[in-house]
């Protein structure tokens, strides 16, 4: 008998859909896709969460270990450029095990991390020779606020050191000659309204500790949905102000590397990637 613990995750794996998916940054979509599983269930409770269906409510499909390898095999005929495990914190070690009979069978793509960043750093230092491109996120930099807006007061400290053990482990962003992510990490900050402070104070973190080398996506496609609808301050879009504040903070901080999402993406509930203009240094 087993119980489940805050993010419903039992011992079989949920998927809710998988697919070649070109909605990530440009080294993660490529010109062929990214092969996506976006795994059930997740271990925060964003008010604004845009995947409830499956994130909150559950909806998905169960799968074995064997089925979850056909699918990274599937993945990989159908040409995409990496695995990319969208949320799979809470099924890490079926997996891992899936993983493992893909390589086995002489199968092998590289493996993208995609999480909100509230990571255990344990978990991190275990997907050591696992993952291979961390593509992570620093949503708040004050407890208050991410237990307002996800209900976890501990966002900021673990998501903090998680990246710090994903930089130590991965490093800067390398590409190949088609220039599609083989290794590193990519750190996202979805700028949320009224909290274009919070995306400021995290940059700044992130020099500090990291340095400028830190590939950084700014996301501005923020849309109020699910429990965040009439909610202040989560009912509204950003504001060009709220945007402006990032992108110089972006600039000061001198990141030379990663993508700012253009501002106004979030109508067409467009996904990051589709959007983005490049960072690159210019010499
Ligand atoms: S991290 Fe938040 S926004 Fe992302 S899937 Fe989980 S609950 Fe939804």
């Amino acid at each position: 008998m087993g119980c489940l613990g805050y993010c419903r995750a039992g011992r079989t794996t949920q998927i809710f859909r998988y697919g070649s998916h070109s909605g990530e940054e440009p080294p993660i979509s490529g010109t062929r896709g990214s092969g996506a599983i976006f795994f059930s269930r997740c271990t925060l409770r964003c008010v604004y969460c845009q995947n409830y269906p499956w994130s909150q409510e559950g909806s998905g499909e169960t799968c074995t270990v064997e089925e979850l390898a056909g699918i990274l095999d599937a993945l990989r005929a159908e040409g995409c450029h990496n695995w990319n495990l969208v949320s799979p914190t809470s099924w890490l070690p079926m997996i891992v095990e899936a993983l493992k009979c893909v390589r086995k069978a002489g199968q092998n793509l590289p493996v993208v991390y995609n999480t909100s960043g509230f990571e255990r750093v344990e978990t991190v230092r275990a997907m050591a020779g696992k993952a291979d491109v961390y593509l992570t996120d620093l949503r708040y930099a004050s407890s208050e606020d991410a237990a307002r807006g996800s209900d976890a007061a501990v966002y900021v400290q673990y998501a903090r050191a998680a990246v710090l053990e994903m930089w130590r482990q991965a490093g800067p962003l390398v590409v190949d000659a088609a220039g599609v992510a083989m290794r590193g990490v990519i750190c996202r900050l979805l700028i949320l309204p009224g909290l274009a402070r919070e995306a400021c104070a995290s940059l700044e973190w992130l020099a500090e500790q990291i340095g400028p080398k830190m590939a950084v996506s700014v996301m501005a496609q923020y849309t109020p949905t699910y429990r965040a609808i009439g909610q202040v301050p989560w009912g509204r879009v950003i504001t060009r102000a709220e945007y402006d504040v990032v992108c110089r903070a972006v600039e000061r901080l001198g990141f030379t590397e990663g993508w700012i999402q253009d501002f106004g993406a979030a109508p067409g509930g467009k996904l990051a990637g589709f959007n983005m203009s490049p960072r690159r240094k210019t010499e």
